[in-house]
């Protein structure tokens, strides 16, 4: 039986909690708090103690998914990339920048959060940007 600790952050939120991640034969079963940091010296809360559990999780979504005739649908990264360009820029064309608005996650890095508010800023022409960590 393979046996590994890595150490992390929290993707739960902006504060940057830092942890342990412990692995059994490449599967995570466990989240710990890091002790030598001052950060959280030595606490998690009950959402960073239980930050491994959705890696595993068969309700994860895995592929991206169209809605066709009311119904979600399996499909490629190409295609789902081609539709939501060609949504937005519809929206954007028919509507203005303004209309459309971007939401961020906590679970991603800071560079791919600043990827997203370029994308909204320059790419879509609105300051329609937010975070959940903001909730
Ligand atoms: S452990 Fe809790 S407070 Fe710390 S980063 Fe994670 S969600 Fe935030």
């Amino acid at each position: 039986m393979r046996y590994d600790v890595t150490r992390t952050t929290c993707p739960y939120c902006g504060c940057g909690c830092q942890m342990l991640l412990e692995a059994m034969d490449g599967k995570l079963v466990s989240t710990m708090p890091l002790k030598e940091t001052d950060m959280n010296g030595g606490k998690l809360c009950i959402k960073g103690l239980n930050a491994h559990e959705f890696v595993h999780s068969k309700d994860r979504l895995t592929r991206p998914l169209i809605r066709e005739n009311g119904r979600l649908k399996e499909t490629d990264w190409d295609t789902a990339l081609d539709t939501i360009v060609s949504g937005f820029s519809r929206i954007k064309e028919q509507h203005g920048s303004d209309s459309l608005a971007f939401f961020s996650s906590a679970r991603c890095t800071n560079e791919e959060n600043f990827l997203l508010q370029k994308l909204s800023r320059a790419g879509f022409g609105t300051n329609n940007v937010d975070h959940c960590a903001r909730l």
